[in-house]
C-alpha cells in the first residue's frame, strides 16, 4: 500500500516534470519564474562562452571605435538594421551578463596570408572596446578575475581565438597570444589547419586531412595545457574531438556548440562526446543560433534551444552546461532570444521545466569557472 502510493507520486512528480514544457503559464507564474531567474543572474555571473561583437566591429566601423557609442545601436545604422547586431551595452545589462568571450575571429580565406595580422588587429579592437567603457567592462584572464569584475558589477571581458589558422602554426604566435590575454582557441574554424581537421570534414564526401590532430596538433593542446589555455573544440571534426580528449590533461570546452542529436549538422556535439566531454569535467556551451538548433529553415524558439539543455543534462549531466550563444557571428536567433538581453527569458523557461536554482547557477557561470580553474590547475 504504502510502496504503490510513492510510486503514484513519483509518477506525478515525473509527470509533472515532463509535462511543464507544454504547459501554458499564465503571465503571473511566468512573470515569477522571470524574477526567480533574475535573482540567480544576480548571485552567479553568467559567462557566454562566444560573442561576435568585435568581428562586427570590423565590418561596420572597420574597427575605428573611438567616436563609437556602444550603449544603444538599436537607432544606429548599419547596427540597427543589421540582422546579426544583438548586442550593446543596454541590452548586456538588461540580459545581467556577467562575463563575456569575445571572439578574435578571422575567416578562413586569410590562411596562409594576412591570418595573424587581422587577428592581432581583433584582439586590439577588443582591448580599446574594453578600455573605452571602463564603467561596463574589466578586462580579465582568469576565473578569479571573473568573479572579481562580477563583483565590482563590471562585465568580465575575456578574448577567445576562433580558429588555429591565426597562429600560423606557431607555438611562438601561441604562447604571445596568451600573453596578450587570450584564453581559448578554438582549434579549427571552417577550414582544416595544417595539424587540425574541422567539421565540415565529417560529412557526406568529406575527405581528413590530419585524421584529427596530427602529431604538431597534439603539441598545440599541450602548449595550450601548459599555458592554462582552453581547448575549444566546436568546429572541429569528431576526430579531432576525440584526439584532443584523449590528449588534454585539462577539461575542454565546446564556446558555441548544441547536441547533434536534435539537430544533426556537424557543428553539434554527438552524444558520445559529450560522454567523453562529462567524464573530462568539461562543459558545451549551448548554441542559439537556429541553423544549429532545428536545422530548419524556419527559426527556432527559445523552447528549442531549451530542448539541446534538456538533452545534454540527459546525456551528459547538469555539470557540463553552459551557454555560449553566438550572438553578432549569426543572422537567425530563435523567437524569443532575439538578442543578448534574452538570457532571463531562457532561464526562466529551465525554471519552468523543473530545473532548480543551483541548476540554474551552474549553468549560468559555476560550470564554467570550475573549467577555467581545472584549466589554470594544469598550467
Ligand atoms: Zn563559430
Amino acid at each position: 500500500m504504502k510502496l504503490s502510493l510513492i510510486v503514484l507520486s513519483l509518477l506525478l512528480v515525473a509527470e509533472g516534470i515532463h509535462s511543464s514544457r507544454y504547459r501554458r503559464f499564465d503571465p503571473a507564474t511566468k512573470e515569477n519564474y522571470l524574477k526567480q531567474a533574475k535573482g540567480v543572474l544576480e548571485r552567479v555571473p553568467l559567462i557566454d562562452g562566444h560573442n561576435d561583437f568585435p568581428w562586427t566591429l570590423r565590418n561596420y566601423a572597420q574597427n575605428q571605435i573611438a567616436a563609437l557609442d556602444i550603449t544603444d545601436l538599436t537607432k544606429l545604422e548599419p547596427w540597427a538594421s543589421s540582422s546579426s547586431s544583438h548586442t550593446d551595452i543596454n541590452r548586456l545589462r538588461q540580459g545581467q551578463v556577467g562575463a563575456q568571450f569575445w571572439v578574435a575571429y578571422v575567416d578562413c580565406k586569410t590562411q596562409y596570408k594576412d591570418a595573424l595580422a587581422k587577428t592581432w588587429e581583433q584582439i586590439d579592437v577588443i582591448h580599446r572596446l574594453v578600455k573605452a567603457n571602463p564603467s561596463t567592462f574589466e578586462f580579465v584572464t582568469s576565473s578569479k578575475g571573473i568573479e572579481d569584475a562580477f563583483s565590482r558589477g563590471k562585465i568580465g571581458s575575456l578574448v577567445g581565438v576562433e580558429g588555429g589558422h591565426s597562429i600560423d602554426s606557431s607555438l611562438g604566435i601561441l604562447r604571445m597570444m596568451y600573453d596578450m590575454g587570450v584564453r581559448y582557441m578554438t582549434l579549427t574554424h571552417a577550414c582544416p589547419t595544417p595539424w587540425a581537421d574541422n567539421s565540415q570534414l565529417d560529412n557526406p564526401g568529406g575527405v581528413p586531412v590530419n585524421d584529427g590532430l596530427s602529431s604538431f596538433g597534439k603539441l598545440v593542446i599541450k602548449e595550450m595545457n601548459r599555458l592554462g589555455m582552453l581547448i575549444d573544440l566546436s568546429h572541429v571534426s569528431r576526430k579531432t574531438m576525440r584526439d584532443a580528449l584523449e590528449t588534454s590533461t585539462a577539461p575542454v570546452i565546446f564556446s558555441h556548440s548544441s547536441a547533434y542529436a536534435l539537430c544533426n549538422n556537424t557543428r553539434n556535439v554527438p552524444d558520445d562526446i559529450l560522454k567523453l566531454v562529462a567524464q573530462k569535467g568539461g562543459v558545451v556551451m549551448v548554441n542559439f543560433y537556429s541553423d544549429f538548433v532545428t536545422c530548419s529553415i524556419s527559426p527556432a524558439t527559445l523552447q528549442d534551444v531549451a530542448n539541446h539543455m534538456d538533452h545534454i543534462r540527459k546525456v551528459a549531466g547538469v555539470d557540463n552546461i553552459g551557454i555560449g550563444a553566438d550572438y553578432n557571428g549569426v543572422s537567425r536567433v530563435p523567437e524569443g532570444l532575439g538578442d543578448v538581453s534574452k538570457y532571463p527569458d531562457l532561464f526562466a523557461e529551465l525554471l519552468a521545466r523543473g530545473w532548480t536554482e543551483s541548476d540554474l547557477e551552474k549553468v549560468a557561470g559555476l560550470n564554467f569557472l570550475r573549467v577555467f580553474n581545472g584549466t589554470e590547475a594544469v598550467g
